[in-house]
């Protein structure tokens, strides 16, 4: 799953503390959700959760307390737990969850059949599950365990019962059959449907539940839910149990032989399941039928059903070696028909790489992919069935952009839940979505996870990102652009993640809420690591662990552990050490000592030195090469140096004169590198004119920018540095180059997310006077060069039909970025009339969203109140919102460009406005989340923006909590970065946010987590 890991990370129960601030309210809430895990993870010998106990009649809260003090539990996070059963108020409290507690599953479902039958206002799901005897005792009841312990002095365990999950709120149960025959020993309490050990024996079981749910009202968008005239499903994490009562977790793998869905003909002429229709037909009334069948056993969180009034496109694809011919079908509502053709490309190329990357080839004869407006997240890789949010696949140059300007970009993240400012094109960015979702049929479906802690690195996003970012960088033939932007968005928000409260292992030990645990760090840093097993074992090395890894655990639910065994034993090397990256949080930082030559010996010295949250040192790759110091020639290619000790020296010998090293090229570990030259702003500008290294050289001009940018910020003298800027900016204008994306990157600020990861007391404010005044010295300077650039990139694209290839997208991104530098020169009448007018002209001038989109921000953006100015912004402003017909993609954009720029009195008008909604949660993006990123008046020193923010996510929260808790980032993630004052106004918003009642356990936890 593409899923934002913006606003909320893992909650991690150390930092949430029961509270006597929990209202009886807040303490089920949190009891349902948390409770949810309790089977899978139950300590042994300890019970779950309070609700457990009052459920199963069998053992009462006073009985509990009268059982000896030795039977109440034991030490470490036992002692915590059963402490928690001792007073009311900790015996509610939100429970942790513990990845040692693993349990497997008592009873497993082996086969389902499923039947939908969909009616307006009113849907029945009837469930066949056949029930067979599991590997594991399950998590025993600690009232059951108590009682057999107590009473008859021995500690043999009872056989535990079955635990359906099934959500209250969403399901009525209207019948239960067991082996055929009505059924009534059963218990309901809080979330779980429990079958007694008694009735089900040691053999194979048939349960059938018949329940009723109500699509229609489904806005939470979990479970099986109404986006437009549309029902969809979406299942991740734990949306199964919203539609049926299932062993809702990961490593319940099951054949779904059957799933039959049944609708009015008229509204829902598509039918839509995982795998291969075996059957359709029509029933009275005007219904009709479907019956879809999936061969391959999988996880619930993979399930998906659509049933709507939807239109297709069609291909097909032909895989190798087997020669399996694939039907393509991508849908979507009519009106979008037009723009699925990128997608449908895209899912060819992403089959065809897949094959001669990793020699993985598709499983079915059928592959579908559909666009809904209504999603919460990005796009979902059901098995055979994809599920896209619309705004992830319809492409049209008239609608999608390349999402250049970093302010755009930036706020892209907040809008389209993208990893960070993601600033390529748009539409390969698409492609890179459509690539991901396939490559997790291999890396997340075939193999999927033991449970939910294991879906940060290998199993499944680690590994599935890795390979979409690999796959983008062969599409767009540029590994040096794809590793920039990859880069980018890792150091701006995982880095601010991790230093911060929110901050957790890849693989975290614990964690409370499942939803809240789709972060940038199981994201991003997680695909670094799988590039650092690549680094350090070479394409083949990685590849041969791949193929093992696939040969072992094909068709199986596996670990973490799996995986590095997989690669350690396929080449025979000793991965133990790099483990130490699965249970350690924060960056770590790499600070080089000493960088010696001795020209007597003609050996050259690097010394490095590591420091982490492991109190043992990692192994961390770095790769380097040596430049001279004299000719800037490249002496020493890239070496690959393997830091495994705290303090380490390496030494090249037969080195001819003094040599400067370019360190951590191609960013090859998630670090950050310390320097200790003499001088290094002359070493950076060194860097910048000689290294071999894209990246690198990218990178040293990259701190050259933030050096002069935090000077001017001080108020400090900036001259020198902004004379090596000048230097590298004028060798990059001049620069003769079919590569306009490694061009414009070389002369493109850094990002604000990026700078303030690097501040203790954020200054947003501050930092964008401060970005803008290098930014127009720079464009002062060099005035009539960047004019002459942007005169000439126009010319060359003139009369060119739109394409989106690598040199066309980075011609679109040069020519965006010369505007952005002229524009930005406003401080007089004179200059405002001159860039006003330019950028006017591009807007009325463009054919692609992404021209368009990027004048009409600088329009917005453009100080000044002089009639002609604000004309052009207005009209741009209409004509903009005109020009989109409707179309809810150009709306948000719409929508979305103004909220990052303008006042709040604007933003509330706009949240007024007729085609504003609460309920679709990219139109919610595209309003409040982009204000929070309103430099200006989101912090405005009365707090009034905040307050803004704190109400709408309370109004969002009674809707949907899963957006309601990410909305919520834009406050938690800043007040303790900010001075006193403003740190003080947000923190009062979310402790306004902790005390409505009722709040959802999403925004709860996420509110409770951020007031630490
Ligand atoms: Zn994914």
């Amino acid at each position: 799953m593409r899923f934002p890991p913006s606003a909320t990370a893992s909650l991690l129960l150390s930092l949430l503390s029961p509270s006597a601030a929990f209202s009886s309210t807040r303490r089920s809430l949190a009891l349902a959700r948390h409770a949810t895990f309790r089977h899978q993870f139950a300590p042994s010998s300890v019970c779950a959760s309070q609700s457990s106990i009052a459920f199963s009649n069998q053992c009462t809260k006073r009985e509990l307390l009268a059982l000896p003090l030795s039977l109440r539990g034991g030490t470490s996070s036992s002692s915590a737990l059963m402490s928690t059963a001792t007073t009311e108020e900790a015996m509610v409290a939100p429970r942790e969850i513990f990845r040692k507690d693993y349990k497997p599953l008592p009873y497993k479902v082996s086969n389902v059949e499923l039947s939908f039958d969909i009616r307006d206002g009113k849907t029945v799901v009837e469930s066949l599950l056949t029930v067979v005897p599991g590997e594991g005792d399950g998590g025993k009841f600690l009232c059951q365990l108590f009682f057999t312990a107590y009473m008859s002095n021995v500690h043999s365990l009872v056989k535990s019962d079955l635990i359906l999950d099934g959500e209250a709120a969403a399901l009525n149960l209207l019948s239960i059959q067991l082996n055929g025959k009505d059924f009534t020993d059963y218990k309901i309490a809080g979330d779980e449907l429990v079958i007694p050990a008694s009735a089900l024996g040691d053999g194979i079981s048939k349960i059938t539940t018949k329940v009723e749910i109500e699509p229609e009202k489904n806005t939470q968008l979990s479970g099986l839910y109404k986006s437009g005239a549309t029902y969809c499903t979406q299942c991740e994490a734990m949306g199964f149990r919203r539609i049926t009562f299932y062993p809702d977790r990961p490593d319940n793998m099951a054949v779904f032989d059957r799933v039959r869905i049944e609708a009015d003909k008229a509204s829902c002429p598509v039918l839509l399941g995982n795998g291969n229709k075996i059957e359709e037909g029509e029933t009275e009334d005007g219904r009709h039928y479907a019956v879809w069948q999936d061969p391959f056993p999988k996880p619930s969180y993979l399930f998906c059903t659509v049933a709507g009034n939807l239109e297709s496109i069609s291909s097909s694809y032909t895989t190798r070696p087997s020669g399996r011919k694939v039907h393509l079908e991508l849908f979507s509502e009519r009106e979008n028909i037009s723009k699925l053709g990128h997608a449908m490309e895209a899912l060819k190329k992403s089959m065809k790489w897949d094959e001669d990357e990793f020699g993985l080839e598709y499983d079915l004869d059928i592959y579908n992919i559909v666009a809904a407006n209504d999603v919460n997240m990005a796009a979902m890789e059901n098995k055979g069935l994809n599920l896209f949010n619309s705004a992830w696949i319809l492409a049209d140059p008239k609608i999608s952009n390349d999402a250049d300007y970093e302010q755009v970009s930036e706020l892209l993240y907040a809008i389209r839940n993208v990893k960070d400012e993601i600033s390529h094109s748009w539409l390969i960015q698409i492609e890179s979505v459509i690539g991901h979702e396939y490559f997790h049929n291999w890396t997340g479906n075939r193999v999927t996870c033991r449970d939910w802690f294991q879906v940060c690195l290998t199993l499944k996003e680690g590994l599935t990102v890795y390979r979409d970012q690999e796959f983008s960088g062969d599409m767009m033939n540029s590994h040096a652009v794809k590793r920039i932007e990859d880069v980018k968005s890792l150091r701006g928000p995982q880095f601010a993640e991790d230093s911060g409260p929110l901050s957790h292992p890849i693989r975290p030990e614990s964690y409370i809420s499942m939803d809240n645990f789709y972060t940038s760090t199981v994201y991003s840093k997680g695909a670094e690591v799988i590039r650092m097993y690549r680094t350090i074992l070479g394409k083949e090395g990685f590849r041969k662990g791949m193929d093992l890894y696939f040969e072992r655990h094909d068709g199986s639910a596996v670990t973490c552990d799996d995986f590095l065994s997989a690669m350690a034993d396929a080449n025979k090397v000793d991965l133990t050490q790099f483990a130490r990256w699965y249970s350690t949080n924060g960056t770590p930082t790499v600070t080089v000592d000493e960088s010696r030559y001795d020209a007597d010996t003609k050996t050259f010295y690097l010394t490095l030195s590591q420091k982490s949250n492991s109190d043992e040192p990692l192994h961390i790759p770095i790769a380097v090469g040596l430049l001279d110091r004299n000719s800037g020639k490249e002496v020493l290619p890239t070496t690959v140096l393997d830091l495994k000790e705290m303090r380490q020296t390496f030494e090249f010998s037969e080195i001819d004169g003094d040599v400067l090293p370019s360190i951590l090229r191609g960013f090859s570990a998630p670090v950050k590198l310390v320097g200790s030259s003499e001088d290094e702003e002359q070493d950076l500008a060194f860097l910048a004119s000689h290294d071999t290294d894209d990246f690198n050289r990218w990178e040293a001009v990259q701190k050259l920018y933030t050096n002069a940018i935090f000077q001017s910020l001080r108020g400090e003298d900036t001259s020198r540095t902004m004379n090596y800027i000048y230097e590298a900016f004028e060798r990059s204008l001049k620069l003769d180059t079919d590569d306009f994306s490694i061009q414009a990157y070389a002369m493109t600020l850094p990002t604000r997310s990026t700078l303030e990861g690097q501040m203790d007391v954020a200054d947003p404010v501050g930092l964008r006077h401060a970005g803008k005044e290098v930014m127009m010295s720079i464009a002062r300077r060099f005035n009539d060069q960047i004019r002459d650039k942007y005169t000439q990139l126009t010319s060359d694209m003139e009369g060119k039909d739109f394409a989106v290839d690598a040199q066309s997208i980075g011609q679109r991104r040069l020519r965006n970025l010369m505007l952005n530098y002229l524009c930005c020169v406003d401080e007089t009448e004179e200059e405002r009339e001159i860039a006003s007018k330019l950028a006017y002209d591009q807007f009325e001038a463009s054919y692609g969203m992404n021209d368009k989109q990027n004048a009409l921000l600088n329009l917005i953006m453009m100080t000044g109140e002089e009639e002609k100015v604000i004309s052009r912004r207005e009209s741009a402003i209409q004509i903009f919102y005109d020009d989109a017909k409707g179309d809810q993609l150009v709306i948000n954009k719409w929508f979305q460009l103004q909220a990052q720029e303008v006042t709040l009195d604007r933003v509330k008008a706009l949240s007024e406005h007729e085609d504003f909604s609460l309920e679709n949660p990219n139109r919610c993006r595209s309003l409040i989340g982009a204000f929070s990123a309103n430099n200006i008046h989101y912090h405005a020193e009365d707090g009034s923006g905040y307050q803004f923010l704190g109400e709408m996510v309370a109004k969002v929260d009674k809707l949907n909590p899963q957006l309601s808790s990410r909305l919520a980032g834009g406050l938690i993630k800043k007040w303790s970065r900010f001075p006193e004052k403003q740190g003080s106004l947000m923190k009062a918003e979310l402790e306004k946010l902790a005390r409505i009642d009722p709040i959802s356990p999403d925004l709860f936890e996420t509110v409770s987590r951020g007031l630490k």
